[in-house]
């Protein structure tokens, strides 16, 4: 799925130009072109990255991005005309991830959008019911509480939670998981359902997330 860019620019030339480069770059990009139209743009949900005008006609995108901060986490690019508005985004924490100074090109645009949105999706844990995947630093939290896995655990749990409820064959688990292993077999994988689930039945003992179906393989719980 394709990521969705805000932008808030009040020049229309600019602005065509920057929607042009993001669509032309297989980006859905909607725009607004005052920062009073940010806020509830944003709170329907569904914009990834927001790029943003330090100068709008109803006030600064630097009140914008303090504003929008305050409920959201996502990724923000000013779009500076003046180098003493640089030297503001630079200086004051406003919790913006990067700027791009006018004039500038649209295909530099683009890739910082790419690059700012790669960087996002790898640091941001992502909540999958009661576990908590942080793919960028191998772990997983449950019942509160970091899991101390080993590594094929933790490659056993992170390809269950990838698609909780879906059954996973123990092949399509050997496949998956145990590529790189050298000695395998279905008991493998038995075996390590077995020390995970003893694991996350340490930090909470009423749930047992993971479901055996005879004959078909596991499935996770998230619920
Ligand atoms: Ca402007």
């Amino acid at each position: 799925m394709s990521a969705t860019i805000l932008l808030a620019e009040d020049e229309a030339a600019i602005a065509e130009t920057v929607l042009y480069a993001l669509r032309a770059d297989g980006f859905a990009a909607e725009h607004v072109l005052l920062g009073g139209q940010v806020l509830p743009r944003l709170a329907r949900g569904g914009i990834d990255l927001v790029i943003l005008d330090v100068g709008l006609p109803d006030c600064s995108g630097f009140d914008v991005c303090r504003a929008l901060r305050e409920t959201s986490a996502v990724p923000v690019i000013f779009l500076t005309a003046r180098s003493d508005e640089i030297d503001r985004v630079l200086g004051l924490e406003l919790g913006a991830d990067d700027y791009i100074a006018k004039p500038f090109s649209p295909r530099e645009l683009v890739a910082r959008v790419r690059a700012r949105l790669r960087r996002h999706d790898a640091g941001q844990p992502r909540q999958r019911g009661c576990f908590e995947v942080d793919a960028a630093a191998h772990r997983v939290r449950f019942a509160g509480q970091w899991l101390d896995l080993t590594r094929y655990e933790h490659a056993l749990l992170a390809e269950l939670l990838h698609r909780p409820g879906a059954i996973l064959s123990r092949a399509q688990l050997l496949d998956r998981v145990w590529a790189d292993a050298l000695e395998t077999g279905e008991r493998t994988v038995d075996t390590h359902v077995k020390t995970l689930r003893a694991k996350l039945r340490q930090l909470d003992p009423a749930r047992d997330p993971i479901r055996t179906h005879r004959g078909l393989g596991y499935s996770i719980d998230v619920d």
